[in-house]
């Protein structure tokens, strides 16, 4: 059959839940393929995507583009290889969708409906995620991690079925057990900009806990303690979450100065916990935000609590031994305030500075957060990444939805609030403009 194997590469950020592969045309020649097309993506699991085009910097790369929920949906991660070959789709006479264990949803009654029109054309495999928007948030209020990640947990007939007018889409609102797949969380493509970041955070936190074998091999000890420094809002929570999501590992997170303010005796308890839980249910990711508020520099301690609580650290710490299946990341933007006993070796010896979006960054961002979000045509996300200098992520956040609330007034006078549901036929002719951004700037 023809076939071919290219190495996974991480979405563009607009592509993100949408069910697209993007090909080079040498690759999409080689397997008689159009852009629309619907192929079958076989990593350790076997899931389908629609065909677009590469844009010319992936041209012959042997690389296929696609999201996370398609990397879990095909259980490989990015730089893994896959076989790639043409689908022999059918047209789904029936498809039900249930949410993942542990994440109960409540559907308004025409959810099916808007369900379908947002995946309407795409092809979908048993067991898939499908990422769909919430019919109960407003529509201009999505933001990364938001969409629902829903299972299909029953198609009509098996194989790669695509979804058309005629396909009866079923809810549940039961969540389905035994699905390994969550879902959720924050992936590569939910970040805009830092790519020299995210590729060195792969490098020590994610290939030790995918390969601890080349490091005992080596003769080396894979990092314990990574260390993440930078203003606020510049995405070191986000690149921490999406590594635990990426590698499948359990995420623990610390908030530093709640562990401080706990009483007497308890932070230590609670740190002891964590790491202890960290362990069992390794691999493992320990967040800890706000670092310094924990483990000031010795010198600036005053606080009998935080002496005790970073002499537990580091005991846990020296501790772990789990060969980097338990990573401890910190986070600060003080990195100077940090106690320097932490960041000796086997603690958090390594640091990776993550600094403000330059314009490239900005419109990443920009594209991540008006995902789904239905734009006018007189918005330019280039002219916005140029007027924001100086924005961080959550800036960039902010924007967006304020920009989505201005329209949202706009709207206002035309919904009754008193009626239960909105107009499909309003829903649908609500835009974002120009006008909203500009206003929201300049508040
Ligand atoms: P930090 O931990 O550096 O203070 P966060 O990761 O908590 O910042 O960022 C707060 C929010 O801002 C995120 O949830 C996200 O919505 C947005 N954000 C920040 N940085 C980025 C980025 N690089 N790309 C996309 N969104 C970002």
């Amino acid at each position: 059959m023809n076939e071919v194997q290219l190495e996974v590469a991480k979405a563009y950020p607009n592509d993100s839940g949408r069910g697209i592969a993007r090909l080079d045309p040498d690759t999409l020649l080689h397997l008689k393929l159009s852009p629309g097309d619907i192929i079958e993506i076989e990593g350790a699991e076997t899931t389908a995507a629609k065909v677009w085009r590469a844009d010319r910097q992936d041209w012959n790369t042997d690389t296929v583009r696609v999201d996370g929920f398609t990397r879990q949906n095909a259980d490989v991660g990015i730089g893994e290889r896959v076989t790639i070959r043409k689908a022999e789709a059918e047209k789904a006479d029936k498809l039900v969708l249930a949410p993942p264990e542990e994440a109960s949803v409540q559907f308004g009654s025409d959810a099916a409906g808007m369900v379908k029109r947002q995946i309407l054309k795409r092809p979908v495999v048993e067991r898939d995620i499908v990422p769909v928007m919430s019919s109960t948030n407003h529509p201009f209020m999505r933001s990364p991690g938001q969409a629902i990640p829903l299972i299909a947990v029953e198609t009509e007939p098996d194989g790669v079925c695509l979804i058309t007018e005629d396909t009866e889409v079923e809810l549940r609102e039961e969540p389905i057990s035994g699905f390994e797949k969550t879902g959720g969380g924050i992936t590569y493509e939910d970040i805009g900009g830092l790519q020299s970041e995210i590729q060195r955070v792969r490098e020590m936190v994610e290939l030790p806990m995918k390969h601890p074998q080349i490091f005992s091999k080596l003769g080396i000890e894979p990092p314990q303690g990574v260390l993440l420094h930078g203003p606020p809002g510049t995405g070191k929570t986000l690149l921490a979450k999406a590594v635990a999501n990426e590698t499948s590992a359990s995420f623990f997170s610390i908030a530093g100065p709640e562990i401080i303010s706990k009483y007497y005796g308890e932070s230590e308890q609670q740190l002891r916990e964590i790491f202890e839980d960290a362990k069992e249910e390794s691999p493992s990711i320990i967040f800890i935000d706000e670092l310094d508020s924990i483990a000031p520099k010795r010198e600036d301690v005053t606080g009998e609590v935080e002496r005790r609580v970073v002499a537990q650290l580091l005991t846990m710490m020296d501790g772990l031994e789990t060969r980097g299946q338990v990573v401890v990341i910190g986070a600060t933007n003080r990195v100077d305030s940090v106690d320097p006993a932490l960041r000796r070796p086997g603690r958090f010896d390594r640091e990776i500075e993550i600094g403000v979006p330059d314009e490239v960054g900005r419109k990443e961002i920009l594209q991540i957060h008006t995902r789904g979000m239905p734009l006018s045509d007189d918005v330019s996300l280039d002219h916005l990444a140029d007027e924001t200098h100086g924005f961080v992520g959550a800036d960039i956040e902010s924007l967006t939805k304020e920009a989505a609330m201005k329209a949202l007034r706009r709207y206002l006078p035309e919904i009754d609030l008193d009626d239960e549901e909105v107009p499909p036929s309003l829903i649908d002719r609500m835009i974002v403009k120009r006008d909203d951004f500009s206003g929201a700037l300049t508040e």
